[in-house]
């Protein structure tokens, strides 16, 4: 599997986030002249998927049916085989093919990659779990160094009550057909003048589903008791994230939930807190094969929803702030994101299984940065 390595360790190291299976499988497809990816199912069509997604050149999916033509074929013209089945089919297909291939033409990705791709590039899947991160606020009152919102140096910028409320009644209108649940998202989420306005709004086209609003905490002791009421009865429970500010308590906060009867959950931080990083590479030259194996990529079963856009990643979504920062050209393209306004459900599942063209600019590392104050300075993010 992929050398992810999160949340632990002393070490910053940069480790590569990607399978080296990926790569394999490039000098793989990019060796052979003819490739066939070997299933229809639900397996071999994400691999062929990601084969399209990926700019890999292939000539089609096979199946046992086409073992004939398949022998003879390869007898004039040796091709390549990508096996895109599960592990319980192999005992039947690969003694055949063995009995005609060489076993440097047939590429068998891990279990893992293949049961991943299945699941990550399904619509089905897509479908099933989908919910929304409604992004409310860009600032945030703690600036933490390497933020992946940027936060530090964003501009001001916030979902306004009416452009949500627009937006909402659009999404309801679209019938999607499953909404996990939604969740609210910054920045700091307790810094947008309207929260509470926001839950309302939310809540009242929405009565079923959960919702979540992500906090840092530390406005919980500072707002008054009715405030707090008033998320109890929108239905909405507080994730609170932990970081490890010198001098901050939270128990005290939690107390005051607590009595509020407030809804919580809390993201502790234990010890020494990291930070993943993508480093931005500002050439897009990142090959398109990689973008698979990003964390965010993989995920997310979420889309962030900000002012009548759908965005996959919030790294393509607050480009503009980045540029207005630092001066540089991050390019934001149509792809990158969904305009709620143009679209029917299944573009969304459809978008949600894509690659967006912004993954270009990401990496193929993850550094581990230990929390800190952030110094605004671009390093953190390159
Ligand atoms: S708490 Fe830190 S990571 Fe979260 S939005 Fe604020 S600056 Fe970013
Ligand atoms: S743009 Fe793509 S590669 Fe970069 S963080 Fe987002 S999903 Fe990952």
């Amino acid at each position: 599997m992929a050398e992810v390595r999160r949340w632990s360790g002393n070490d910053t190291t940069k480790y590569s986030i990607y399978n080296k299976e990926l790569d394999q499988l490039e000098a793989f497809v990019r060796t052979h002249k003819k490739i066939y990816i070997f299933g229809e199912g639900k397996i071999g069509t994400a691999v062929a998927h990601y084969f399209r997604q990926s700019g890999f050149r292939f000539d089609g999916c096979v199946t046992s049916d086409d073992m004939e033509w398949m022998k003879s074929d390869y007898s004039q013209n040796p091709y390549g085989i990508v096996m895109g089945v599960g592990d319980g089919l192999f005992f039947e297909i690969l003694p055949v093919l063995y009995r005609f291939m060489h076993d440097k033409d047939i590429f068998i990705p891990s279990s893992d990659v293949r049961e991943n791709m299945g699941n990550a590039f399904s619509i089905d899947y897509a479908r099933e779990n989908f919910w929304i991160n409604i992004f409310t606020e860009s600032q945030c009152n703690l600036n933490c160094k390497s933020c992946s919102t940027f936060a530090p140096v964003c501009k001001s910028g916030r979902y306004e009550v009416d452009q949500l409320k627009k937006d909402l009644l659009r999404i309801k209108a679209l019938n999607i057909p499953k909404i996990n649940f939604i969740n609210f998202t910054g920045g700091e989420t307790f810094l947008h003048p309207q929260l509470l306005e926001l839950f309302s709004c939310a809540r009242k086209l929405f009565p079923e589903i959960p919702m979540n609003c992500y906090t840092n905490g530390l406005k919980i002791l500072s707002v008054e008791d009715s405030y707090l009421s008033a998320i109890h009865e929108w239905g909405i429970t507080l994730i609170i994230t932990e970081y490890p500010l010198p001098g901050l308590h939270l128990e005290e906060a939690y107390q005051r939930l607590d009595r509020l009867g407030v809804s919580y959950n809390v993201i502790y931080s234990e010890g020494q807190k990291y930070f993943s990083k993508r480093p931005l590479d500002f050439t897009k030259s990142t090959p398109k094969y990689k973008y698979y194996m990003c964390p965010r990529y993989k995920m997310c079963d979420s889309l962030f929803l900000y002012k009548g856009k759908f965005y996959k990643c919030i790294y393509a979504f607050m480009s503009n702030a980045f540029n207005q920062a630092f001066g540089t050209s991050l390019i934001t393209q149509r792809e990158d994101y969904l305009d709620i306004y143009k679209i029917k459900p299944d573009d969304i599942y459809q978008y949600m299984i894509s690659r967006i063209p912004y993954c270009g600019y990401c990496s193929p590392i993850e550094e581990l940065v230990p929390w800190g104050i952030s110094e605004k300075r671009i390093e953190e993010w390159s």
